[in-house]
């Protein structure tokens, strides 16, 4: 297994326990136990830059954008736009190709109706992967099922991997989309996104990629990708809940109809028809989310601060540990083992089923998720029920780790008695 980290031996190393007091969650209790949070890849803590962020926010700035010309009004707007630039460097893309949405699910389906309404006509195919979160799998089957359209999925292997010999025989004159996870949020893959993308773009094919459990621990640079629409959610890189972004590239961008009519993304409203802003306001109807958008910024400049190399340097060590201290319990089976991976072990244990599992974790102050991860087709796949996940942050500590492996050890006594 391998993460990103370009020169581990150069990278800095993590003040963890100092990072670990910036996040008031990490020491609550939890049935009378130290809360061990490795729920990470469904959200994400919020460390104090972040939450004093929103309450700065509502106690200095709190006004509509874009509308009043008063003093509240365009400083709210004015940081609203600088955020939006803030991101737009963080990504390595133009600030009007940055478009807030409530997270990755709005930005996928924002793209399936409005590119799906101009470029996507009976008998195209869209094709996506066995491996990708329901939120990158059902607005391509709603589109598909509009526009008579067929949606193609990329297989995966045994362990978790694209199958890329199939991928390049799906690719054909039909193929007007290609939409797939950077990073799968069940399996911890790290997909081949430059392969994928220069393959599609060959035949002149646009890729969207589902960044939600990519951005988080990678550096994502849009312009070096290439890549044609570039999504993810803002509570799962330690902002807020409700705010997500959709890069997309100016020549698809001004193509592409309305996802929502309302104020903002009008030019002119008249009683026989209506003209729209360019890009990106064409696509943010009605009042956004001012704080979310803001403090995501906050967010991401914390992040920087620490340094993604950084960041990954001891997810990866924490992926490794766990990975090798799980694996060696009996009858404990990893879900998901690709070559490359984020900080996600799966797992399953033989004869349990991962949900109770999970509740005597949790009676322990352990927060892991179990079931599907909202990738069903995987566990169909699988024939499996679930698996019992475990997502890593760099506030987590390999002593953390220890307590899971004696409290998966601890349940498996108790539910094999
Ligand atoms: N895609 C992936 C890979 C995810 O992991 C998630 C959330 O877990 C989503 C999409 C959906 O994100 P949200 O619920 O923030 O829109």
């Amino acid at each position: 297994m391998d993460t990103m980290v370009k020169d581990k031996a150069i990278t800095k190393e993590l003040d963890v326990e100092n990072i670990r007091n910036e996040f008031p969650i990490l020491s609550v209790t939890v049935h009378g136990k130290p809360l061990v949070y490795f729920d990470n890849a469904a959200s994400s803590q919020k460390p104090l830059f972040v939450i004093k962020a929103i309450s700065t926010y509502y106690e200095t700035v709190n006004s509509n954008v874009h509308r009043g010309v008063h003093h509240l009004s365009s400083l709210a707007t004015d940081q609203f736009e600088t955020a939006r630039k803030t991101i737009a460097t963080h990504l390595n893309a133009n600030p009007d190709e940055i478009i807030y949405t409530r997270g990755t699910t709005e930005a996928i389906n924002l793209v399936a109706f409005s590119y799906g309404e101009v470029f996507i006509k009976e008998g195209d195919e869209i094709i996506i992967s066995q491996m990708e979160h329901h939120s990158n799998i059902v607005p391509w089957q709603m589109l598909c099922q509009r526009k008579k359209a067929v949606l193609k999925y990329i297989p995966i292997t045994d362990s978790g991997e694209l199958k890329m010999d199939e991928y390049k025989k799906l690719l054909s004159a039909k193929t007007k989309l290609v939409a797939v996870t950077h990073v799968s949020n069940s399996l911890g893959t790290i997909n081949p996104v430059e392969e994928i993308i220069a393959l599609a773009h060959a035949k002149n094919v646009p890729v969207l990629l589902d960044g939600a459990q990519a951005v988080p621990h990678i550096k994502v640079d849009v312009k070096k990708l290439d890549v044609d629409f570039y999504c993810f959610s803002g509570h799962k890189v330690y902002g807020p809940t409700g705010i997500g972004i959709l890069f997309g590239k100016t020549k698809w961008l001004k193509e592409m109809v309305p996802y929502q009519g309302g104020g903002e993304m009008i030019k002119e409203v008249k009683l026989e028809a209506s003209t729209y802003q360019e890009p990106p306001l064409r696509f943010e109807a009605g009042t956004p989310n001012i704080e979310g958008s803001i403090v995501l910024a906050t967010a991401i400049d914390y992040m920087n601060n620490l340094g993604i190399d950084a960041i990954a340097k001891h997810e990866h060590k924490l992926l490794d540990y766990a990975t090798e201290k799980l694996r060696a319990i009996e009858g404990l089976k990893i879900v998901g083992q690709a070559k490359y991976k984020a900080p996600v072990v799966a797992f399953n244990i033989e004869g349990l089923h991962p949900y109770d599992i999970g509740v005597i974790l949790d009676q322990l102050g352990i927060a892991v998720r179990t079931g599907h991860h909202c990738t069903q087709p995987i566990m169909d796949l699988y024939c499996i029920p679930g698996t019992v996940r475990t997502s890593f942050s760099f506030y987590n500590t390999i002593a953390e780790i220890d307590t899971l492996v004696e409290g998966v050890k601890k349940a498996i006594k108790m539910l094999k008695k």
